[in-house]
């Protein structure tokens, strides 16, 4: 597995992060909406998906878990600082 150190910066704090194994299939912003988003910045690496909001609710928390399990390049992480979640 990733560690941590392998994140994409633009992951917000807290629990989940996308790490640089993805590949881009936006998987995990299909199934979980409202805390995994598609890179739409050009400049950076080929499109690759980012937490931009850490579940709220056990809902997304059990989508975020369901996109991690489906995650084909097992690029998604559920470990990182539990402060900020
Ligand atoms: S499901 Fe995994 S490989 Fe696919 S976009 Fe999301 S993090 Fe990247």
């Amino acid at each position: 597995m990733p560690d941590q150190a392998d994140r994409f910066e633009e992951n917000v704090p807290g629990k989940y992060y996308v790490t640089k194994v993805c590949i881009g299939c936006a998987l995990c912003s299909a199934i979980a909406p409202d805390n995994f988003m598609e890179n739409a910045d050009e400049e950076l690496a080929v499109g690759n998906s980012y937490v931009y909001k850490q579940p709220e609710n056990e809902a997304e928390a059990l989508l975020c878990e369901e996109a991690m399990e489906v995650c084909p390049a097992d690029a998604i992480c559920n470990n990182g600082d539990m402060s900020h979640s």
